[in-house]
Parts: C-alpha cells; structure tokens; sequence
C-alpha cells in the first residue's frame, strides 16, 4: 500500500515537472547516486531471489532510462574524486556490483559494454578461488526449485521432522536449519560442497548440472582476468564476505581480498563495500588503518561532500523497484520520500 502511495505520489511529482526542477538543481549536481547490483539471470534465477538477481530485459531498461536523463556515469574512483571536489558533472551516477557472480561475466558486461557505462565490481575472493556454487545460494536455490516436495531432514542435520517446502516460510526454516548444522559441526568449503550435493540428492536434483550451469558460482580467476584486461574496475568486499568484529579477523578478511585481486587481476584496490551492507562503527577506523579511500554502504540515497567517505549510501537495485521509482532516485527526489527503514541484509557465503 505504501508502495502504491509512493508511486502515485512520484507519477505527480513527474507529470508537475518536479522531476525535472530536481534533475536541473544545483541540489542534484552535488550528489552522486551510486547504484548497487548483484546478479543478472542467465535462466530463472531472478524468479528464485528478486532481491538479489534481476533478468537481463530489466537491467537494460534501467541503462536506457541512465540514458534517457542524461545520467553522466563516472567511474566510481573518479565520481568520489569529484564528489569531495565539488565538480560533479550533471546528474552523476556511478555503477557498482557486488560479488562477483560467474552472470556477470555472461549477461551483465556484455550489457554494459553496449551502453559503454564505466563499472566497478566489489569482489569477494574465496569462491572465486574455489569455483563451485556458493553455498547459501546453491542450497537456497535447490530448496526453492524443489518446492513441489517433502524434505526429509532427519538424513541431512539430524533433525527428526518431515518438511512440505511449498511455503516460502518452510523453505527458510529447512535453510536456517542447515546453516545451524554446518556451523555445530564446524564444516569447512569441501565438506558444505558435498553437504549442498547430499541435499540435492535428497530432491533429485542434479547439483554437477547447477555446478556445470555455474548459475550460483563467481567467476573464476581466468575470467577475472580477461574483465581486468577489459579495464574492468576491481574492488574490495573481503575474502569470505563477512566482517568480522575482532579488529585483527576485520582487517586479515580486507587484506587477503587485497592481496588475491592484485595477483589475479593487477589491479591496486582501495575502495571497498561493506558484505551485505553491515558495518559497525569500529569498522571506520581500522579501514582508515588500511588506507581504504571510500567505503559503501546499502543504505538508499544520494551521496553529498558531507557524507562521511566510509559510509557512502548505495541504492541496491532490485526488480521490485518499481521504474517510477528508479526515475525517482536518478533525479534525486525519491530521496525525499518518506521510506521504510533500512533492512538489506544478507550473508552470501
Ligand atoms: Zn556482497
């Protein structure tokens, strides 16, 4: 319903020329929109997550409406220079995905790459290096494809219960379960590999086709390669996707996706993203420590010379956005707007 309100609200602002006013205001030449994705599908995985994935018919119509408001897209090294010099050009954006799904390389750049939009990846490294499906996601996915039937637990975590996975609901409580069962016996990538590969066999689906599809796999560091040759921007979002609290776990998390972007790509990042947007204020200092220059977070709005440079806000953008809605965020208005609280959280190792 306030979904519904908000965009009637943003149809009249449009139609009253407010959208313009904004696009034209001084207001607007000061802020930079970052826009934040994840992954493009290549089959049906945005019908699986439509948070986390969007088709590739929908990621083009938000570069043509880029296009449409004479969005000048910088890359993101050059926006945030910019931002804090106060020579923003008109309507900046800068385009940034987070991850590093094997879909980038297959639907996202090639997309990109018509609309010629310069793009900055946050990589996160460990399932890069081991490449097959990532864990939550795979199992996720599997639970989800074979909603039509019953799940036997008792032969996976030990749990004696028999479960209908139709219900969104149900689907999340087997997860949670799996997850509680790996963390108490302490899994490590290998064993949660034939852990997802056990579940999968359990449902009759064909887990090596999924690895083989690499629909829920990060690119491989060949592939790294080839979109670092590409000129393709290469940042910082930790080795495991996770930030840790212990300063010394936070910092070796940082410095270890470091360290395998430089050999694998060349490349010197100093920009990073925060896994699933979470940070703790702590987190501020110790990436001043390691001579981060900016970081981004997941929190919806336009950055401003006053944004702090290690809590840059990001639009995530996912297919429920409605384009009204987009449209509102480009010009800057639907920054105005009144909206739900921050809830992005997600944890994709
Ligand atoms: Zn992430």
């Amino acid at each position: 319903m306030l979904k519904r309100i908000k965009q009637i609200t943003l149809n009249v602002l449009k139609n009253g020329g407010i959208f313009q006013l904004a696009l034209n205001s001084q207001w607007r030449q000061d802020r930079l929109l970052i826009l934040a994705y994840h992954g493009i599908s290549i089959e049906d995985e945005h019908e699986y997550d439509s948070d986390l994935f969007m088709s590739p018919d929908l990621f083009r119509s938000r570069l043509d409406l880029l296009k449409a408001y004479n969005c000048n897209v910088l890359p993101l090294n050059e926006a945030i220079t910019r931002l804090y010099k106060g020579d923003l050009p008109h309507n900046s954006v800068a385009l940034t995905f987070d991850d590093g799904y094997y879909n980038f390389y297959k639907q996202a750049y090639p997309i990109i790459k018509e609309y010629g939009f310069p793009t900055t990846l946050y990589l996160t490294t460990f399932y890069s290096i081991y490449n097959r499906p990532v864990f939550d996601c795979a199992c996720q996915y599997i639970l989800w494809k074979s909603r039509e039937q019953t799940l036997d637990l008792s032969g996976l975590t030990g749990t004696k219960l028999k479960i209908d996975l139709i219900q969104a609901a149900s689907r999340s409580f087997v997860f949670r379960n799996i997850k509680d069962f790996c963390s108490r016996e302490n899994l490590n990538a290998v064993e949660m590999d034939k852990f997802a590969a056990h579940l999968a066999a359990q449902l009759d689906f064909d887990y090596e086709d999924l690895a083989s599809r690499r629909l829920m796999n990060y690119l491989n560091p060949d592939e790294i390669r080839v979109l670092a040759s590409d000129n393709l921007d290469i940042q910082i979002h930790t080795h495991r996707h996770q930030s840790p609290l212990d300063q010394h776990q936070f910092k070796n998390e940082i410095l270890e996706n470091v360290i395998h972007i430089q050999d694998i790509s060349s490349i010197q990042p100093t920009h990073f993203c925060y896994p699933g947007g979470i940070y703790d204020m702590a987190f501020l200092d110790w990436l001043a420590d390691l001579d981060i220059v900016s970081a981004t977070t997941c929190e919806p709005g336009l950055a401003s010379r006053n944004s702090k440079r290690l809590l840059l806000p990001r639009l995530v953008d996912v297919t429920a956005l409605a384009p009204i809605e987009f449209e509102g965020w480009l010009t800057g208005v639907s920054s105005a707007i009144p909206r739900r609280k921050f809830t992005y959280n997600r944890g994709v190792n």
